[in-house]
């Protein structure tokens, strides 16, 4: 790193270990360059800490690295190779308009994946243009830092650049280039991709590399290949409860989607719910509800077997006591996930210890909620700080009844009331990234250029923890339209 301290190199610190998997795995293909590239935001905390000269990477010269129009020293660009069930069908498919520079080492000693998304064609295009728009872009910067902002495991963006060019989608559009950092872009999908290829060899590459990025510690256990299983179970179990807890609807659930490391990846028609209810779908191209709330456990759980399946030659030579272990890790996940999900619940009513009540109470809120219409992020919220109003929910006599026995609860534990209430403001945010707020972000920024209303919503989705008064204006809910919020994948 002592090359830095020059202040004329952006800092790369590229390895490139996912190149020297097997040969299938991925195709080697530079990003194709665009007309004129200008940085649109720039991530300088997340530069940072991946040890990297934010004020180099913003210059002509760094915006060209990130627009792919040059190749940063060190990188490798590849495209990856891999399948997936979209929508419950199986296609081969593969970063048709992504490229991987490589891996940056981090000061931190972490390995974080550089990929350039909308740099171009790859052999895995079909008949895709290779390029993404400015607004969908934008939209994964916003949702993905806020996530990070809630604590929640994500792919993260280090910059928006735009392209200077024109793409074609519905009507014309300015394309754009997002640099996503990710621990790794390995998905179920990957795994699905190996084992429909039938090389043995390849498979177990694949899973001794992920096993190695992602869970070193269980390399050395009987059965590592279990273990990766049960362990990526774990993950999954853990991030999907913690989605149900902010409202977070990914939308867009296919094995493609779904990394091994455990982080939220590929925001494309994902939202946040305002008004609770457990059928809320906002992909205008999630026509059946596949991908809704409700469903995301379930879904997981569904994309966990697949998971489970591409990896049966490694659990056991005999198929059947394959079949038999992958089953019995499988049955892992609704525990694991009611486990999280729960605690964290607890942790919204600000309880503290398990009584066998909890769950009854924790459902009957939910129930009256989603009679009500209450707004899911603004109940939690209301019931912080204990002002009971703005939602018609908290004037019911069933409330009151619901009220009384949670009251009841909190008095039974020793914590103060004061503790309880630090554990709900940790645990309910003050702000989500509300619909009507990111388009109107977006709005300002695709339209006129004018980037100070995002700035703005980035800085408060931030901190969503912090329960200051300059949020209270991203709290409100969108005037009451007759018309749905839908998002859609043309991306
Ligand atoms: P996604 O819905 O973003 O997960 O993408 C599904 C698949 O379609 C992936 O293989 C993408 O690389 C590919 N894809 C999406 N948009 C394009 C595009 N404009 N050009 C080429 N491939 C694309
Ligand atoms: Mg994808």
């Amino acid at each position: 790193m002592t090359e830095n301290l020059t202040g004329t190199k952006p800092g790369w610190n590229f390895d490139n270990s996912y190149a020297r998997l097997p040969e299938a795995f991925y195709s080697l293909v530079d990003p194709s360059p665009v007309r004129a590239p200008k940085l649109a935001v720039f991530n300088e905390p997340l530069a940072a800490s991946l040890g990297l000269d934010a004020t180099v990477l913003q210059s002509e010269e760094g915006t060209a690295e990130l627009a792919g129009n040059r190749v940063p020293e060190g990188a490798e660009p590849l495209a990856q190779a891999y399948a997936g069930h979209q929508f419950g069908y199986f296609t081969m498919l593969g970063d048709g308009r992504a490229i991987l520079l490589g891996e940056q080492l981090t000061p931190q000693g972490e390995r974080m994946d550089i990929q350039l998304k909308g740099a171009g064609i790859t052999p895995y295009s079909r008949r895709g243009d290779g390029r993404a728009a400015l607004g969908p872009m934008l939209r994964e910067y916003i949702i993905s830092e806020a996530m990070h902002g809630l604590g929640i495991p994500t792919t993260r963006s280090l910059a928006v650049v735009d392209s200077g060019q024109t793409i074609i989608r519905e009507e014309m559009q300015p394309g754009a280039v997002l640099t996503r950092v990710a621990a790794s872009h390995l998905r179920v999908g990957t795994f699905q991709y190996a084992a429909a290829r039938g090389e043995q060899d390849d498979l177990r590459a694949l899973a001794d590399y992920a096993l190695q990025r992602h869970y070193p510690e269980a390399t050395n256990t009987e059965n590592r290949y279990l273990a990766l299983l049960q362990e990526v179970i774990g993950r999954q179990a853990a991030l999907i409860a913690q989605w149900m807890l902010v409202g977070f609807i990914h939308g867009v659930m296919n094995t493609d989607n779904m990394a091994l490391s455990g982080e939220t990846i590929d925001y494309g028609p994902c939202a946040f719910m305002d008004r609770y209810d457990p059928a809320t779908v906002f992909s205008s191209i999630d026509t059946g509800g596949r991908y809704a709330y409700g469903n995301q456990p379930s879904i997981a759980a569904w994309n966990l077997a697949r998971f489970a399946e591409s990896l049966l030659p490694l659990l056991h030579e005999d198929e059947e006591e394959a079949v038999r272990v992958a089953e019995e890790a499988l049955a892992g996940f609704s525990e694991a996930y009611e486990r999280h999900w729960i605690a964290g619940m607890r942790a919204k009513l600000g309880l503290f210890g398990e009584e066998a009540e909890d769950p009854a109470l924790i459902g009957d809120l939910l129930k009256l909620m989603h009679q009500h219409r209450a707004d899911y992020t603004n109940t939690f919220r209301a019931l912080t700080f204990e002002t009971l109003e703005g939602e018609p929910l908290f004037g019911t006599p069933a409330f009151a009844e619901w009220q009384k026995r949670w009251q009841a609860r909190r008095g039974r534990q020793a914590e103060s009331p004061d503790a309880s209430r630090e554990r709900m403001k940790r645990s309910n945010p003050a702000v989500i990234p509300r619909n009507h707020r990111v388009e109107e972000a977006l709005e300002a920024a695709v339209r006129e250029g004018d980037y100070s209303v995002m700035h703005r919503l980035l800085a408060v989705l931030a901190c969503p923890y912090a329960h200051t008064t300059e949020q209270a204006d991203y709290a409100a809910l969108p005037p009451e339209s007759p018309r749905p919020y839908r998002t859609y994948c043309g991306t």
